[in-house]
C-alpha cells in the first residue's frame, strides 16, 4: 500500500513515519532556514475609521517568502511552528520587526501583532515585549497583541502573569476572531481585553442574514457596554462598512479599504496603491 514516491520516501515509511509525518519534517526543515536566512515577510493590512476612513494603525501578517514554493501564506506553514521549538523565535521575529517597523510610522499609528497561545505561555514571553519595544523605541501605547478565545479561555497562570506584565507597561490586548469560540464572553472575564475583532465570518453575512445581524447589533453592544474597542474584520463591500457604521462600529479592516501589503519603504514608493482613501494619503506622507 507504499506510494510509488521517491526511494527515499519508502525507507522513511518503513521507518514508521506516515507522508504527513515526513511533509511536516520538511516543512519544518525549510522553516529554519527561512528564519536563518531572509525568506520571513510582515505584510500590513490597513485598520480605519468607519465614520471617516482616516488610518489608525497595521496589522501585521506574516508571510514566507518561499525559494520554490513562492509566497505562502500563515495558514501554510504556522502549524508547523506550533508543533516545536519554532513557535518562540518565530513570534520573536515577529514582534521585533513589527515594533522596528512601526516605529518608523507618523506617531498616532499603531502596530497590531498576533501572538500564538503558546508563545504568550513561554518563560520569558513579557521581557521580549520589552526589548521588542525598548530596541526599537516604539512606544509601547502603540503596540497592540492580538490573542484568541482559545488563549484567554485556557490561559494558564504563566499566560496571566505575562498578561498582565506586558499590559502594566501599556501594552494592549486585542481579542481576535470573536464570537467564534465556545464563550467569548467568559474570555472577556479572564483578561484585561482592550479591543475586540469581530471575526470575517459575521461581516460576510450582515448585510443578507438577519439572524447574524441581530448577533453582531448585539456584539456592538456588548462592546460599548463593556467600555471596549471594536474592530470589524474582513469588510469587503462598501455595504458592510455602511451597516457597521450605521450600528456603532468605530473601527474596520478588510479588503474594502486595503488588502495585506508590503509597506511602502521610506525610499521606495512601493504598496502606496494597496492602500485606499486617506490611508494611501497617509502612506504617502510616510514617504516624504
Ligand atoms: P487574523 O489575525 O484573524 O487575520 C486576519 C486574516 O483575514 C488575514 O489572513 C487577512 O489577510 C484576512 N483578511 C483581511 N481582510 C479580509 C477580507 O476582507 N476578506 C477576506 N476573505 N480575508 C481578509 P492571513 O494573513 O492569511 O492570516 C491568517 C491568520 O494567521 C491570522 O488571522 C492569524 O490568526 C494568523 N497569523 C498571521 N500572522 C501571524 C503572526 O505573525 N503570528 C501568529 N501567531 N499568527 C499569525
Ligand atoms: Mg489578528
Ligand atoms: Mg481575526
Ligand atoms: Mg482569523
Amino acid at each position: 500500500a507504499k506510494r510509488d514516491g521517491s526511494r527515499a520516501r519508502i525507507e522513511v515509511h518503513d521507518g514508521g513515519l506516515t507522508d504527513d509525518e515526513v511533509d511536516l519534517l520538511q516543512l519544518e526543515t525549510d522553516l529554519r532556514r527561512a528564519l536563518d536566512g531572509d525568506e520571513l515577510r510582515l505584510f500590513y493590512q490597513p485598520i480605519v475609521s468607519l465614520a471617516d476612513e482616516t488610518l489608525l494603525g497595521y496589522e501585521a501578517l506574516i508571510r514566507w517568502q518561499h525559494p520554490t514554493r513562492g509566497l505562502l501564506p500563515p495558514g501554510a506553514f504556522l502549524d508547523a511552528a506550533e508543533n516545536n521549538r519554532l513557535t518562540s523565535r518565530l513570534g520573536a521575529w515577529v514582534l521585533r520587526q513589527a515594533c522596528t517597523d512601526a516605529a518608523g510610522w507618523p506617531a498616532g499609528l499603531r502596530v497590531h501583532v498576533n501572538v500564538s497561545a503558546r508563545h504568550l505561555a513561554e518563560p520569558g514571553f513579557s521581557d521580549l515585549v520589552a526589548a521588542a519595544l525598548d530596541e526599537s523605541g516604539l512606544p509601547p501605547e502603540r503596540l497592540e497583541l492580538e490573542i484568541t478565545e482559545s488563549t484567554a479561555l485556557f490561559a494558564a497562570e504563566a499566560t496571566l502573569t505575562a498578561v498582565s506584565e506586558v499590559t502594566e507597561r501599556g501594552v494592549t490586548l486585542a481579542l481576535d476572531d470573536f464570537g467564534t469560540g465556545y464563550s467569548a464572553i467568559t474570555a472577556l472575564h479572564r483578561l484585561p481585553i482592550h479591543t475586540v475583532k469581530i471575526d470575517r465570518s459575521f461581516v460576510a453575512d450582515v448585510v443578507t442574514q438577519p439572524s447574524t445581524a441581530a448577533l453582531v447589533h448585539g456584539l456592538l453592544q456588548l462592546g460599548r457596554g463593556m467600555g471596549l474597542q471594536v474592530i470589524a474584520e474582513g469588510i469587503e463591500d462598501l455595504d458592510q462598512a455602511e451597516w457597521l457604521r450605521r450600528h456603532g462600529c468605530a473601527m474596520a479592516q478588510g479588503y474594502a479599504f486595503g488588502r495585506p501589503a508590503p509597506l511602502p519603504s521610506r525610499h521606495g514608493a512601493l504598496a502606496a496603491e494597496a492602500l485606499v482613501g486617506q490611508a494611501a494619503e497617509e502612506a504617502a506622507a510616510v514617504l516624504e
